[in-house]
């Protein structure tokens, strides 16, 4: 069960090379000749700071990072969209200040008393001290150009953006909320899947939030999903793929299992491109690829025609 977990945690990540490549050491260089070298080389280390850099994974150019900040973190050249933590993602969408965040303190509790190779409960200590998030999604009423709406952001930071019973719960009161006002309710989902230390706890919340989802559809409120990478499992099995419309950002990487799996399962040689978001766009599962730095114009556009008609509730 521990190795299915990290295996999980391992799909599509965005491995962040260090800006700065160590200098490598001669090993049958003698110590005399080396030291002058090495000197040298520490002086120009020490010239360009750490961690003012990042190495972009695809086309290997060297960023400045306040620069990559700037774009969202998404690489001027390639286009290469960088993982964005949740908050980072609202600030892109909303507008300054009208972000209200609903059960920002809701934690999950080891219900499971699940001991592997880690620990749920030191898990969860772990990543609240890395992260400073409560749980892999952030969620809250907002405004996006005229619109109200429920937003519901997930961060795959936080234990792989994996769905535990808090997600689903947030989640879920999200959409009544939203069913309840009369918003339309977005989700950015990036998750590995269901969160394994909680069991069937974590995968009832596949149920919970589509049902709550059909609540909200049967109210003829929109519900727009938006895939970025990556996107897996139960997750995708549930409510990041039941959108009316589902968005996907430029190469996330989507599926259910993950192609390593697919392929060892099946034998058989995978397609080109199989599981970006490029080739589900053309088989039909997504309507449209948005960049990120697009995104919130196209979600006006898109909600000024879902929402015709449609008035908020009052003081939502
Ligand atoms: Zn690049």
């Amino acid at each position: 069960m521990a190795t299915t977990i990290l295996n999980k945690k391992s799909f599509g990540t965005d491995g962040t090379e260090p800006a700065l490549t160590p200098p490598t050491m001669d090993p049958g260089g003698t110590s005399f000749a080396k030291k002058p070298k090495l000197s040298g080389t520490k002086k120009k280390k020490s010239d360009i700071p750490e961690g003012l850099w990042t190495k972009c994974p695809k086309c290997s150019t060297m960023i400045f990072d306040k620069e990559l900040d700037e774009n969202l973190k998404v690489c001027s050249k390639c286009q290469h969209h960088f993982t964005i933590g949740a908050r980072e993602r609202i600030n892109s969408l909303v507008e300054t200040c009208t972000f209200e965040e609903m059960d920002a303190q809701m934690i999950s509790v080891d219900i499971l008393a699940f001991t592997g190779t880690a620990a749920y409960k030191d898990k969860l200590a772990s990543n609240w001290k890395k992260t400073n998030l409560k749980d892999a999604v952030i969620t809250g009423i907002c405004q996006i150009g005229p619109h109200r709406a429920a937003l519901g952001v997930m961060d795959f930071s936080f234990l792989g953006g994996s769905m535990g019973s808090v997600v689903g719960e947030k989640l879920t009161r999200l959409i009544e909320r939203g069913t309840e006002k009369n918003l339309p309710v977005i989700i950015i989902s990036t998750s590995g899947g269901a969160r394994m230390y909680e069991g069937m706890f974590s995968l009832m919340q596949m149920a919970k939030t589509c049902a709550a989802l059909a609540y909200h559809a049967r109210a003829k409120l929109p519900y727009i999903s938006i895939l970025t990478n990556p996107d897996y499992a139960g997750v995708m099995a549930s409510y990041a793929s039941v959108g009316d419309l589902i968005l996907a950002e430029p190469q996330a990487m989507i599926g259910f299992a993950g192609p390593r799996v697919i392929k060892d399962t099946t034998n058989a040689e995978l397609p080109p491109g199989f599981q970006t978001a490029e080739f589900l766009l053309d088989h039909g599962l997504i309507d449209a690829i948005v960049p990120r730095k697009e995104m919130k114009v196209r979600l006006i556009e898109y909600l000024d025609y879902l929402m015709v008609g449609k008035k908020a509730a009052a003081a939502a």
